[in-house]
């Protein structure tokens, strides 16, 4: 049975006051031990606050970065080092913002997926394709060239790690894939990962991510290779976010 797990992505959005309802609402939601793990990824400033409000809890938490350099001379940079040191279980690489906005290559996210491993957290690598892409029958192709990139490491790094699979034209429009259309591209990340290795392959969660929320959390995750969602928008709202929990925990 593979980990089931919905993770926040809080982007650009926070403040200590807000952080600390947000975070007090899922604590009273969200029990300790749970099968399905839930966790947020918070702007980097917070993670001293958050680890304060949330060790020992039922909740995770991780970054939506890492560098690529364990330390050195790289101004603004923060290293997976750093981010184990406030408890941090996980961390997004590959995020479509970071790539489009910030020039984050398929070479480079596959050596941030290596940073935060060597830190001992567990990557979030994110993939999927733009509008574009898609209208041009590309997915497949673009789902198979950042993937290849991480998998010509070889599939056992993804024996601790998490997939993303997150539409561009999904992400904070509104418009959700179907579940046909999520299950579609999560057995063809799946299967070219068992192509490697059916075991890895077999084990790996695999998110979906694009305007979740708790009215289409349940059919997504109902789907055989959904394991879960990274959720944006929806994750700065307890009540939703909750339910998107719930939804992947009626899963396990
Ligand atoms: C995201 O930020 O990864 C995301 C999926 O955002 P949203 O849920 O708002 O579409």
């Amino acid at each position: 049975m593979r980990q089931k797990l919905v993770v926040g992505n809080w982007k650009l959005n926070g403040s200590l006051e807000a952080n600390k309802s947000l975070l007090g609402a899922l604590l009273e939601a969200i029990p300790r031990q749970e099968k399905a793990v839930c966790a947020v990824c918070v702007p980097f400033p917070y993670l001293a606050q958050v680890q304060g409000l949330l060790a020992g809890s039922g909740v995770a938490w991780g970054s939506q970065d890492v560098s690529r350099h364990d330390k050195g001379a790289f101004t603004g940079e923060v290293s997976g080092p750093m981010l184990a040191e406030f408890g941090c279980r996980y961390a997004i690489v590959g995020h479509s913002e970071r790539r489009s906005l910030f020039g984050d290559t398929d070479a480079v996210v596959v050596e941030k997926y290596a940073a935060a491993q060597r830190a001992g957290l567990d990557p979030i690598f994110c993939v999927g394709e733009t509008l574009e892409e898609r209208e041009r029958g590309r997915t497949e192709a673009v789902l198979a060239r950042q993937l290849d990139a991480l998998l010509a490491k070889g599939a056992a790094v993804l024996g601790k790690g998490v997939i993303a699979y997150e539409p561009v034209w999904a992400i904070g429009t509104g418009r959700t894939a179907t579940s046909a259309q999520a299950q579609e591209a999560h057995a063809f990340l799946r299967g070219r990962i068992a192509r490697q290795d059916a075991n890895v392959a077999a084990r790996v969660p695999m998110l979906y991510g694009g305007s979740v929320k708790a009215a289409n959390a349940a059919e997504l995750f109902a789907m055989a290779d959904v394991d879960g969602g990274l959720v944006g928008g929806a994750s700065l709202v307890a009540d939703e976010f909750v339910a998107i929990w719930r939804a992947a925990s009626a899963k396990v």
